[in-house]
């Protein structure tokens, strides 16, 4: 059990039964990958990238973190941004929340959970913005709102780095979009939040004013 035996036998039948039907598909796939998707999501173990759109090893590049945050300074999620946009040539990049998600849960908390309370800042940070939505809810209902409401949030910050905005500058075909997914039925939603140009980007921005 030390060396986790199981898991190897259960990659050795997941390849061959993708073998069985195509057994091309490896060596074409080792050859280059050309996703349009750029999954930006929660490392919850319940909320995976590629099961969830039911898509197939190579379709989606993916970035994980807990709470899907998107940091204006965090080199690791900008370069799987920038390789994802410049390099890739992906031409939609999904944010995906979840409701339920524990990271949002423990940043409504003001107990302490240690180096963690760092990451959750940023999501604190939210909540502060829309206060106004926020104060009159409470337990999963407010939970599930700030879920939303991150996500979206997590859009804008998308949409602000300098690789976004390079590539509308220079006329690429690049959209982003915020969605939320339920781990209790398995049903994505769309969050109305889907953004092609600095343009949408300004309006957006107004809007929320
Ligand atoms: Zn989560």
């Amino acid at each position: 059990m030390k060396k986790l035996k199981h898991l190897f036998d259960r990659n050795l039948s997941w390849a061959s039964n993708i073998k069985e039907k195509n057994p091309e598909f490896f060596s074409q796939l080792s050859e280059q990958q050309a996703p349009e998707y750029l999954w930006i999501g929660c490392s919850d173990s319940r909320v995976p990238a590629n099961q969830i759109v039911n898509l197939p090893p190579g379709e989606v590049f993916v970035h994980r973190n807990i709470a899907n945050v998107v940091v204006h300074t965090d080199l690791n999620c900008l370069s799987v941004i920038q390789y994802a946009v410049e390099i890739l040539k992906v031409k939609h990049i999904v944010v995906c929340g979840h409701y339920g998600c524990g990271g949002i849960r423990a940043s409504m908390e003001d107990t302490e959970h240690g180096l963690i309370d760092n990451w959750l800042r940023h999501i604190k940070d939210v909540i502060r913005f829309n206060a106004d939505k926020l104060h009159n809810l409470e337990g999963d209902e407010k939970l599930n709102l700030l879920c939303e409401l991150n996500a979206m949030e997590q859009v804008m910050n998308v949409c602000n780095t300098t690789i976004v905005q390079n590539a509308w500058k220079n006329s690429v075909d690049l959209t982003v979009h915020g969605w939320v997914y339920s781990i209790e039925d398995g049903i994505l939603k769309d969050l109305d939040i889907c953004i092609s140009s600095k343009q949408q980007l300004d309006e957006k921005k107004l809007e929320s004013q």
